[in-house]
């Protein structure tokens, strides 16, 4: 394991300097690009690492697994009636769909939908945002993951589409508690920091058919393990999930802050770190990693 990703390593670290850092959450423009590091957790528990895997960064949309995982053990099937599991085909921030779909978010991993989740989550829990940190600390084994602060004030400071949404929502009744402090949870999440070793780590469930070996426990049953990884492999890349799907092969996840994570299911899950982007918002060495990973395994879900 630790040869394939030293290969990988070598073999995309050249690209280093291809893409741009996301600039539109302030906080995160001045972040260093020129940064690149993998993680593996096989579903025996090892963790095998390579450069800046253990370089703590802001997670953004990864958390969006987290939280839905959270809202899944809570409210079962229920769930589904707020929120869809068809892709977008849209960016992952667009009102356009959700005003003729009343209110309805296509999937939890767009915007729309993670504010759902985040509102079922407000509901439910007397500190919402600590839910979330407690949750992937307890998944990844490293009490130590806390946000960064300046990122989710700047975030909040520029909620206005992200308001606009979730008031939308609220317009179609598809949303129960006040909008600002539902935000700040979300921001809150979208704003914590962890590795690559932590991710891999907190994502291992999904590879393990629900079972963590970090706190050795089951997140999710097998069946809904299916499903999570389902809407990752339809809806988790933003608009690139069709290629992704056909150049990689595997559920995944990625985030503005330059992770993302992905599941090998029944052996293991990887994440990546490289904070400059492609055109699509995924992180350029991330794909390029992953896709360089199923070529070396030769192997897809597919
Ligand atoms: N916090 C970001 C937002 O709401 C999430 C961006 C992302 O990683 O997709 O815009």
């Amino acid at each position: 394991m630790q040869s394939l990703l030293d290969n990988i390593y070598q073999e995309v670290f050249p690209m280093l300097g291809q893409g741009k850092v996301a600039d539109y959450i302030p906080a995160l423009a001045c972040v260093e690009p020129r940064q690149f590091g993998i993680a593996i957790c096989d579903n025996e528990g090892n963790v095998f690492t390579v450069g800046d895997a253990d370089v703590p960064f802001s997670i953004q949309s990864i958390s969006k697994v987290f939280n839905l995982v959270l809202a899944m053990n809570h409210y079962g099937e229920g769930l589904w009636d707020r929120v869809g599991c068809e892709p977008s085909g849209l960016p992952f921030n667009s009102l356009v769909q959700l005003e003729y779909e009343n209110g309805i978010p296509r999937n939890p991993f767009i915007n729309a939908g993670a504010l759902v989740i985040s509102d079922m989550n407000q509901s439910r829990f007397a500190s919402p945002h600590l839910a979330v940190r407690d949750f992937v600390r307890r998944l990844s084994g490293n009490p130590e993951i806390n946000a960064d602060r300046i990122v989710a004030d700047s975030e909040f400071e520029h909620r206005a589409r992200n308001a606009a949404t979730a008031y939308l929502m609220k317009a179609f009744n598809n949303f129960e508690n006040e909008v600002e402090d539902v935000l700040h949870s979300y921001f809150y999440n979208c704003a914590l920091e962890m590795s690559c070793a932590d991710l891999a780590r907190g994502a291992s469930f999904l590879a393990n058919r629900g079972y963590s070996q970090c706190g050795e426990e089951q997140i999710l049953s097998p069946k809904q393990t299916s499903q999570v990884n389902a809407l990752l492999a339809t809806s988790g890349m933003y608009n690139e999930a069709g290629s992704f799907a056909f150049q990689v092969g595997l559920p995944g996840k990625s985030g503005v802050g330059g992770g993302i994570i992905a599941m090998v299911p029944g052996r293991f899950s990887i994440c990546v770190f490289s904070p400059a982007l492609n055109h699509m918002g995924n992180s350029a060495l991330g794909v390029a990693a992953l896709t360089s990973l199923t070529k070396h395994i030769k192997w897809s879900v597919y």
